[in-house]
């Protein structure tokens, strides 16, 4: 089949990787100049683990791991109030690998560029499908018909608006935003994340391997912005912390000064089905967990992977790839009740009550054998 995959970061390389292996020809096209590297360290769990296996990544993942000593909650003046020590809270024998999310996108990248085409700077403007192909047109190449489009392009993904609706029918806001830009290493601590929380707020700073990203988190209803507007991203985060203290004011200045900046609604995308026609969607288009949920990128590798052994069968496999995939799609949307009361609490007694709480969750997680069957 001719396959038309539409953004390249996790979900659109890793598709590209197995559908070139199974004898497709593969084009993709990425909004951005390249890949984009911004981030925080990202997880690759369980099942993701054997995805990367399979395609031989394994090693040089394990090689690029990032190893975290702990997050340390700090107060205003950057003394430490609390602790978590990410032993207390890993899935006793579990494979998870944390690693930064620019390698992984690397990583992905070069597994499928010498044998998938990559357009970079480029979108889809139109698709109209029949029963034999989709027509789609671009905001700058050539028009082309294809046999199967797919959506790899993330929460506002084109693909799904185009096909399936306005994006307000399928994402659903979980009442916080998320951002990360990359800082001077000097504010970090190295193979630590530094946290700050005042009510309904969360700034802090992730280090590994000489290089730091500032992450910031805040609770607030849905803003209107444009998702592609850059400027108006900084105004509206550099807004919610005007005034704030501990190194705030030095993050925000990389805010101002930053080039790749994410911002995004903290949000998960609920869609009844995944594909229509001769047009599917995989990763966050179809499925976001949320960044609570601490796993996208193992959603994203291991649908990937499902849609690519599930389209073996051609076309009629599409039905397939949902009865695989949907089960771990549902317990991972399913797992983020409590992680923004952790993260971001809204109130002082909130912050001292997670504060207390880090100090007994090892005694907690020692003894939660007693309480398993
Ligand atoms: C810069 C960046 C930083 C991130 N940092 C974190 C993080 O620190 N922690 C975390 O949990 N998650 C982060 N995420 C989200 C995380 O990558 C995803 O949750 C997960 O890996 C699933 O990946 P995905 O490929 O489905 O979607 P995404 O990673 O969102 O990728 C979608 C891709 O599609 C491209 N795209 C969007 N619209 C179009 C269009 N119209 N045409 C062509 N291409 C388009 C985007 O530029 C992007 O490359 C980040 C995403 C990005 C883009």
């Amino acid at each position: 089949m001719k396959v038309l995959v539409s953004g390249a970061s996790m979900a659109g390389p890793s598709l590209a990787y197995w559908l070139v292996r199974g004898g497709h020809e593969v084009t993709v096209v990425e909004r951005a100049a390249q890949p984009r590297l911004g981030g925080s360290p990202i997880d690759v769990r369980g099942p993701a683990v054997d995805v990367a296996d399979r395609m031989g990544l394994l090693p040089a993942i394990e090689e690029a791991r990032a190893h975290t000593e702990g997050i340390e909650y700090v107060d205003t003046h950057g003394r430490r109030v609390a602790t978590l020590d990410p032993a207390a809270y890993a899935e006793p024998g579990g494979r998870d690998i944390e690693l930064e999310r620019a390698d992984l996108v690397r990583l992905l990248h070069d597994a499928s560029k010498n044998d998938a085409e990559y357009r970079f700077e480029d979108s889809i403007a139109t698709l109209e499908q029949d029963a034999g192909g989709v027509d789609v047109t671009f905001v700058h190449g050539r028009p082309e018909r294809y046999d199967l489009v797919v959506g790899a392009d993330g929460t506002h993904s084109i693909v799904r608006r185009l096909v399936f609706g306005e994006e307000s029918r399928f994402v659903r806001h979980l009442g916080l935003y998320v951002s990360l830009v990359p800082v001077d290493p000097g504010l970090g601590k190295e193979n630590w994340g530094v946290m700050h929380n005042t009510p309904g707020k969360l700034a802090g700073v992730y280090r590994y391997h000489g290089k730091a990203d500032a992450v910031f988190m805040f609770r607030s209803p849905e803003l209107a912005y444009d998702y592609q507007d850059p400027d108006q991203q900084k105004k509206l985060l550099i807004d919610a912390y005007a005034g704030e203290g501990w190194q705030v004011p030095a993050l925000l200045a990389a805010v101002r000064a930053a080039d790749d900046l994410y911002f995004d609604s903290v949000n998960q995308v609920h869609m009844p089905t995944w594909s229509r026609g001769r047009v599917t969607l995989v990763g966050d288009a179809g499925y976001c967990a949320s960044p609570l949920a601490g796993m996208g990128t193992t959603l994203a590798m291991v649908g990937a992977a499902a849609l690519a052994d599930a389209l073996e069968s051609g076309l009629d496999g599409l039905a397939e790839y949902e009865r695989a995939h949907r089960p771990l799609v549902t317990k991972a949307q399913a797992s983020v009740s409590r992680s923004a009361g952790m993260l971001v609490p809204a109130t002082s007694f909130g912050i001292w009550r997670r504060n207390q709480f880090t100090k007994v969750l090892p005694a907690i997680m020692a003894t939660r054998h007693l309480f398993q069957r």
